[in-house]
């Protein structure tokens, strides 16, 4: 018996340290694209000024003031700061007893705008981010998701569609969808398998690793497109910072947890998926500015944890001059589309959601138009190897060619 014992002891060890294997390979990959990236941005092209100023900010973060989240300010206005960022779009959950938009940052904190939002219901189930927030959040769960967009509307503020994955009401007026979701994407991770990459690869490359879990978000983007192909509509990547998700192994959920270990602090989850808005020159960046933007579709998705994407642009050309991401373009005024990365990469442009040309290895490329419809560009970073030659590094919103 004792023989036996040890024997399966032995076993059992070495089962482990076999298991481990593939993790540690991970890292080792995870290293290596750490320097991939690194050595790509002392390769960014610098490019020539337009009239936008272009601002990185993120949208969708909560923190413990409207419940499921245990970050506080001083944490979230430390990381806005640290990532440099521009803008953060406050969306906090509705309180049925204060009004959670006002009392969540709103204003200049350090280099940073906050604009107090809010996560709203319907009573069809629906979902959005409501911005900025209101003290009467927390009455549109008892209305249709109609009626919530009427107000919205005529307060001329921001309706985005968040979990549209669960979104009812396709043919509704909302004004954009969240094509990625970093919380979504991280729930998604096997916890079997997330633990051995949190114990080898997290800690010396938090962002990388939960980067190496992002997927293209294949089904999100067939509905924006179909979508778009109707009425003008913008895309935008939502980081649902609640600084809560954690391995609790061996635990439960009133707390009591053997492993806990928080993967989503605001400073590692700042620097993965950011909003990048375009702003006319002669305008400041302001609350209203911001909005406006991101209601006419001038941004774009920079997948910034892959190398920044500041300076990326898109741009259709005409005999009427230039039009933007968010714009209408005529046809018979002879279109043509320019796009522009700050690194070579392969472009892909879609029309109506159908891919229409690909081009490896460029940094510029100008391509005629020839039909109508809603144009838009993913770029990917080949370069950076599998998966990340199917996992988009930027993806830009739509012109409208009429
Ligand atoms: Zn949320």
């Amino acid at each position: 018996m004792k023989k036996f014992l040890k024997r399966f002891f032995l076993v059992l060890i070495v089962v482990i340290v076999l298991v481990q294997i593939p993790f540690i390979y991970r890292r080792y990959q995870t290293g290596k694209l750490a320097q991939k990236i690194g050595e790509s941005q002392t390769q960014r092209i610098e490019r020539a000024e337009h009239i936008f100023n272009e601002y990185k900010g993120i949208i969708h973060a909560h923190t413990s003031l409207g419940g499921h989240s245990t970050g506080g300010f001083d944490e979230l206005i430390a990381a806005a700061n640290s990532n440099d960022l521009d803008f953060v779009l406050m969306t906090e959950h509705w309180s049925n007893e204060f009004d959670t938009s006002a009392l969540t940052l709103n204003g200049v904190y350090g280099k940073t705008l906050f604009v107090g939002g809010n996560e709203v219901d319907t009573a069809d189930s629906d979902r959005f981010l409501m911005i900025p927030g209101s003290a009467d959040a927390a009455s549109f769960r008892n209305g249709p998701t109609t009626a919530f967009l009427e107000k919205t509307r005529s307060e001329n503020k921001l309706a985005f569609v968040t979990y549209p994955e669960k979104l009812k009401s396709w043919d509704s007026n909302f004004d954009g969808i969240e094509v990625f979701s970093l919380h979504t994407s991280a729930k998604q991770i096997n916890p079997f398998i997330g633990i051995f990459d949190l114990i080898w690869s997290y800690p010396a490359y938090p962002e990388l690793t939960l980067a190496s879990y992002f997927k293209r978000p294949d089904a999100n983007l067939q509905k924006f497109d179909e979508t778009a192909a109707k009425r003008k509509i913008s895309l935008f990547a939502g980081t649902d910072a609640h600084s809560n998700i954690g391995f609790h192994l061996f635990g439960d959920d009133a707390g009591n947890k053997l492993i806990n270990i928080k993967i989503d602090p605001y400073e590692t989850i700042f620097r993965l998926a950011r909003a990048h808005v375009l702003i006319e020159k002669d305008k400041q960046l302001t609350r209203e500015h911001l909005i406006e933007a991101l209601k006419t579709g001038r941004s774009f998705i920079g997948f910034d944890v892959f190398g920044e994407s500041s300076g990326f642009s898109f741009v259709a050309e005409s005999a009427t001059g230039n039009h933007f991401m968010g714009d209408d373009a005529l046809l018979s005024d002879g279109v043509r589309l320019k796009i522009n990365s700050p690194n070579k990469a392969r472009f892909v442009v879609f029309r109506n959601g159908e891919m229409i040309n690909e081009s490896a290895d460029v940094s510029d490329l100008v391509l005629n138009v020839y039909g109508p419809g809603a144009y838009r560009v993913e770029v990917y970073l080949d370069s950076l190897g599998p998966p990340f030659d199917k996992m988009p590094w930027i993806i830009s919103n739509p012109i409208y060619v009429r």
